[in-house]
């Protein structure tokens, strides 16, 4: 609380409006699924309604809780109207729907209407949860462990003519019981040329007798996501396809290989880029070499071209470059790499070498 007090007052605002459950956990520890906090440079108060009041009073320890009969957010907002000294409160808009904030305008006195929402010009929050404590970064890599043991006990049950989705079931069933609170994302279960849609969720589609299979996946650990990306082949791969391969694992080291504290994201990205462009794949990579995970499975920084940002120690981010044959086949190797102060941790040690089934 204090960390996102310090910088209130630097962004010249007396109160902070949080909504975003992600930022809402990270401050206040609550984990239900409706709630509002109000931040002011003096106190903290967290609105959630009455489902939630035993479960509020045993996680949240830096605010006090209110439970209120509906709309935390409107609550809260005019919570810190009546609070002396606060004059304008910011809000993140990016998490802010327009109906929203005509509902929260509505809640404040008229003369308030026009003046006291302010949204924030950089997601206050978000730039906190950037760099992970050590707590945090124990969970993650508890996290990330569970994980490659999912993957190692898939690579026993895999077999051609499986279904996409029964790989899918038995690694979420796996997961469960490992301890998962949930998959962090849409398990991506993609065989065949089905592999090369980047983003190609389980389906019915049988694994083939020959051809590739990616497999991208993550828990969710005390709040915390993992991510990673393997993609193994059954039957012997034909040359291109083992060149392919190759080229991607030698991106994806090269860009562990250039994870740590002051270097660029966009450097990073380049990383990897360079590597499969020197292997005529460059049109092939069709996204970022990777993103920060945390709480959400996608957040700050974002690893892609250009990108100026400078990694820190404490940073958790993914490194997960892949080629996409349209038609043909896909390839994406990913793994979750904590920052440190001289280099990367790989968090997600699971077998990168082509495995063949
Ligand atoms: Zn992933
Ligand atoms: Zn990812």
């Amino acid at each position: 609380m204090g960390a996102v007090r310090r910088k209130l007052t630097r962004a010249g605002l007396s109160g902070l409006l949080v909504t975003h459950l992600p930022d809402l956990r990270y401050l206040s520890g609550f984990t239900g699924s409706s709630a509002a906090l109000a931040v002011t440079r003096r106190s903290a108060r967290l609105f959630t309604d009455g489902r939630y009041t035993a479960q509020a009073a045993a996680e949240v320890k830096s605010a006090q809780v209110e439970i209120v009969p509906r709309a935390p957010a409107a609550c809260a907002v005019q919570w810190m109207a009546a609070q002396a000294g606060v004059e304008f409160a910011g809000f993140d808009p990016a998490w802010t729907s327009v109906a929203e904030l005509s509902r929260l305008k509505e809640a404040l006195p008229a003369r308030l209407r026009r003046s006291f929402l302010v949204p924030v010009a950089a997601p206050l929050v978000e730039a906190l949860r950037l760099v992970k404590d050590e707590d945090e970064l124990r969970i993650m890599g508890e996290a990330a462990l569970t994980g490659c043991r999912l993957f190692e006990h898939l690579l026993g049950f895999l077999k051609p003519g499986l279904m996409e989705i029964e790989v899918a079931a038995e690694l979420e069933y796996q997961a469960r019981l490992l301890g998962a609170e949930g998959m962090s994302f849409e398990t991506i279960v993609a065989s065949g040329p089905r592999s090369a849609l980047p983003h190609g969720r389980a389906t019915t589609a049988r694994l083939p007798r020959r051809g590739f299979l990616t497999l991208d996946f993550g828990i969710i650990h005390d709040g915390y996501c993992s991510d990673m990306t393997r993609t193994v082949y059954f039957g012997t791969p034909r040359p291109k396809e083992r060149n392919a391969y190759h080229a991607v694992l030698e991106a994806q080291e090269s860009a562990v290989a250039a994870v740590g504290a002051g270097v660029s994201c966009g450097d990073v990205d380049e990383a990897a880029r360079s590597v499969l462009r020197k292997a005529g794949l460059a049109d092939a990579f069709t996204h970022s070499t990777g993103h920060g995970v945390g709480l959400e499975i996608h957040e700050a920084p974002r690893l892609g071209a250009g990108q100026t940002m400078r990694l820190q120690a404490g940073m958790v981010v993914t490194i997960e470059p892949g080629v996409y044959l349209p038609g043909e086949f896909g390839i994406r190797i990913e793994d979750m790499v904590a920052v440190t102060r001289d280099g990367g941790q790989v968090l997600t040690p699971a077998p990168k070498a082509l495995i063949e089934l």
